[in-house]
């Protein structure tokens, strides 16, 4: 009787590039160097983030009009967004980037997924990032929290990610979908992946899951009656 639940990352994950790596590069609020840094296991993002994107004073509508050029979303969200509303599978981004370009790009796209992301306040040329959904929290467990919590709720998890802050996730999900750093990082750490190239293979996977449930629950009918 499985039932499926997909949490997904969302920068480099459901989108191509890291959206929030980009508006630093381009911005100039960052080196490649100091972005490169950030993805040391040891460091705390959520402080990272914080403590980077207050140096950024390029304004939100100037980050909203990079960004409609230059982010393209992974091919076959869309579909597996309405796939998983129309088969009610609970499908979420747990993400340590920003609502800042979460939201346009979202309103662009046309989606409305649940979804749980880092708030940018900008006020006197300044930006202050805020983690509420983390409450002291570090973004690994967050990650983490949030496929357990599906598990207790008996469903299986898959898990879409691409960094060392999803490796945490990625152990204890049922499927792991990775590109990028985490596909390493779960190879170094013998956990089972699968290629993250098109959400269209995620879909394909969930369906031939639920056919084979099915063909088991045929198969026990039978033999009761
Ligand atoms: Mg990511």
């Amino acid at each position: 009787m499985d039932k499926w639940a997909l949490i997904c990352d969302f920068d480099g994950t459901i989108t191509l590039r890291d959206v929030g790596d980009a508006i630093l590069t381009h911005f100039k609020a960052a080196t490649k160097r100091e972005i490169k840094y950030s993805y040391n296991s040891n460091v705390d993002m959520a402080k990272w983030m914080k403590n980077t994107f207050t140096r950024l004073t390029a304004t939100p509508k100037e980050i909203e009009k990079y960004l409609l050029k230059a982010i393209t979303l992974r091919k076959g969200f869309k579909d597996i967004n309405k796939f998983c509303d129309k088969n009610k599978i609970p499908l979420e981004i747990v993400s340590g980037g920003l609502d800042l370009y979460s939201s346009p790009l979202f309103k662009k796209w046309g989606l409305n997924v649940k979804s749980f992301f880092g708030k940018a306040e900008f006020m006197d040329n300044n930006y202050k990032i805020s983690y509420p959904y983390l409450k002291g929290c570090s973004l690994d467990n967050f990650k983490k929290s949030r496929v357990k919590f599906y598990q207790t709720k008996n469903r299986k998890v898959i898990f879409c990610g691409d960094a060392t802050t999803d490796l945490k996730a990625a152990i204890i999900a049922d499927k792991v979908y990775a590109t990028k750093k985490l596909l390493s990082l779960c190879k170094t750490n013998n956990v089972k992946t699968s290629w993250l190239r098109t959400f269209f293979d995620i879909k394909k996977f969930i369906i031939k899951k639920q056919q084979e449930t099915q063909r088991n629950r045929e198969y026990i009918n039978t033999m009761i009656s």
